[in-house]
């Protein structure tokens, strides 16, 4: 699945014509290759700025990023011939909205030094609680909470802002940390290195939040899951096929599920990496224990699932048939819901290298809605809810649940959309692209590794900074 507009707008006469015309000028995002580690890091040096409050908190992370052989800087010169390769923003000292414009201009005063494809991180803390008891009693209802909540959920509109003034394929994403989590924990230095890394091209404008300091730092970065053993539905083709790869890539053996008439591919893809294919379709009642019973002769366990596999059965709401809005909730949401009866389970996953991981595919048609989507807008919506409530029983198992909202990606399932639609939504991300299954994939493998083990619950976007929803 190609963007043939891309190709044409960077490449030669074609690309000062869409220039003259003042066409959109997508640029080409710089990726991972799924087969090798991201090294470097970043396109250029890491500049690390902070509010007045949070020097201390920025001195740590900026030690912590030497460890990455980074050239991390606290000085926001730079030499002619050179660009940034990140900006670093520590914003966890906000306590008032106006604490934001010194570090917010400051970051204004070096964004024409990013590099192509470089990056914006903010760190920030989540906003307080809403008032429990609003008489104040219990310390929460006091008068400073307005403005910190207005400060630290101001870091929401001002990233998602920047985010839309970036150019060239740079990204600006936050992580956002609750209350008594470090700047050093495992997933805010987990989540730093998958934001500033190519491995994140596509996700852009987000915000995730890392609620506690739990989680592990691999022992070796390039292969974060080691020895663990993870499922795929829905391998055979798309963003599956590209998500069995990376996981492979990454050090996990890989159990391929797809229906049987995929039969084929499955097989082709599980070849390339090693992994064992498994023909089964998920709306089987008994298909989560034939999952299980095959990792565990295989492997003796399994640790990570990956909820893939879905279906589209587009209609106007006016048009809809009983069949397809039935057929779709049946594959994208009722299958799901019943395999974690048995994968969430305290006992059930993990027993390896790896701590449990349900990751589910969620959409932004699930969080924005989309015409024609009525069925596939409630199952997308429903994996978010559903992400949402394994997180506490999962999470005091030790696990994590977390859904990866794609929005426009360039698979089968895309391409049946007619053309001129299909390049309207290209556009109407940030990025001006769509994205490839591959970004999805890394997004996944991220959150399944052990250095995402304090981010629960969430659903990460991978969609350019879409358009559409919150
Ligand atoms: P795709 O159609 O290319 O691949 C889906 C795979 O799931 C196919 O191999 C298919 O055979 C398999 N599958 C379908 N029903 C199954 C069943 N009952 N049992 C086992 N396997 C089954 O789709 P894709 O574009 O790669 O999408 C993958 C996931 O990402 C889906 O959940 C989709 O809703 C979601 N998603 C995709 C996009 C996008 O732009 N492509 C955007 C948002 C969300």
């Amino acid at each position: 699945m190609s963007d043939t507009y891309l190709e044409l707008v960077n490449s030669g006469v074609t690309a000062s014509l869409a220039k003259k015309l003042g066409l959109p000028r997508p640029a080409r995002l710089r990726r991972t290759d799924p087969s090798s580690v991201d090294r470097p890091l970043t396109p250029g040096p890491v500049l690390v700025l902070s509010d007045a409050r949070a020097t201390t908190e920025a001195d740590t992370l900026a030690q912590g990023l030497l460890d990455w052989d980074l050239d991390v800087r606290r000085d926001s010169r730079l030499s002619d011939h050179e660009r940034w390769g990140a900006v670093v923003v520590v914003l966890t000292g906000l306590e008032h909205p106006r604490d934001l414009a010194a570090p917010a201009l400051e970051l204004g005063s070096v964004l024409r030094g990013l590099a192509p494809g470089g990056r914006v991180v903010t760190l920030s803390r989540t906003s307080p609680a809403v008032v429990a008891d609003p008489s104040g009693t219990d310390g929460s209802g006091d008068g400073a909470a307005p403005a910190v909540a207005a400060a630290r959920h101001g870091v929401d509109g001002f990233l998602r802002s920047v985010a839309k003034e970036l150019r060239a394929g740079a990204t600006a994403n936050g992580l956002v940390l609750a209350d008594g989590v470090a700047v050093d924990a495992p997933s805010v230095r987990g989540g730093l290195r998958f934001l500033l890394s190519a491995r994140s091209a596509f996700v852009d404008g987000q915000l995730l939040q890392v609620g506690t300091d739990g989680g592990t730092e691999p022992a070796d970065w390039a292969r974060p899951l080691a020895g663990t053993v993870a499922v795929v539905t829905g391998a055979a083709r798309g963003i599956g096929a590209a998500v069995a790869r990376v996981l492979a890539r990454d050090g996990a053996h890989v159990i391929g599920v797809d229906v049987p008439a995929a039969g084929d591919s499955l097989s082709a893809v599980m070849n390339e990496v090693a992994g064992v294919a498994l023909q089964l379709d998920i709306t089987a009642e008994d298909a989560a224990e034939r999952i299980l019973a095959v990792a565990r002769s295989r492997y003796g366990h399994l640790d990570v699932v990956v909820h893939n596999a879905g279906i589209l059965r587009d209609k106007l709401l006016a048009n809809m048939t009983p069949d397809r809005f039935e057929d779709l909730l049946a594959v994208n949401i009722t299958a799901p819901l019943r395999m974690n009866e048995t994968f969430a389970r305290p006992g059930v996953l993990g027993g390896g290298a790896g701590a449990p991981r349900i990751i589910s595919l969620a959409s932004t048609s699930g969080i924005a809605g989309n015409r024609g989507q009525t069925n596939y807008g409630a199952a997308k919506a429903g994996i978010i809810g559903m992400t949402r409530a394994l997180a506490g029983p999962v999470g005091r198992a030790g696990g994590t649940v977390n859904a990866v909202a794609p929005g426009f990606i360039e698979t089968d399932m895309t391409a049946r959309i007619p053309p001129l639609p299909r390049q309207i939504a290209r556009w109407g991300s940030s990025l001006q692209q769509g994205g490839r299954p591959v970004d999805v994939a890394e997004a996944i493998a991220f959150l399944a590794s052990p250095q995402a083990g304090g981010i629960n619950g969430q659903t990460l976007r991978v969609c350019g900074q879409m358009l559409v929803g919150q």
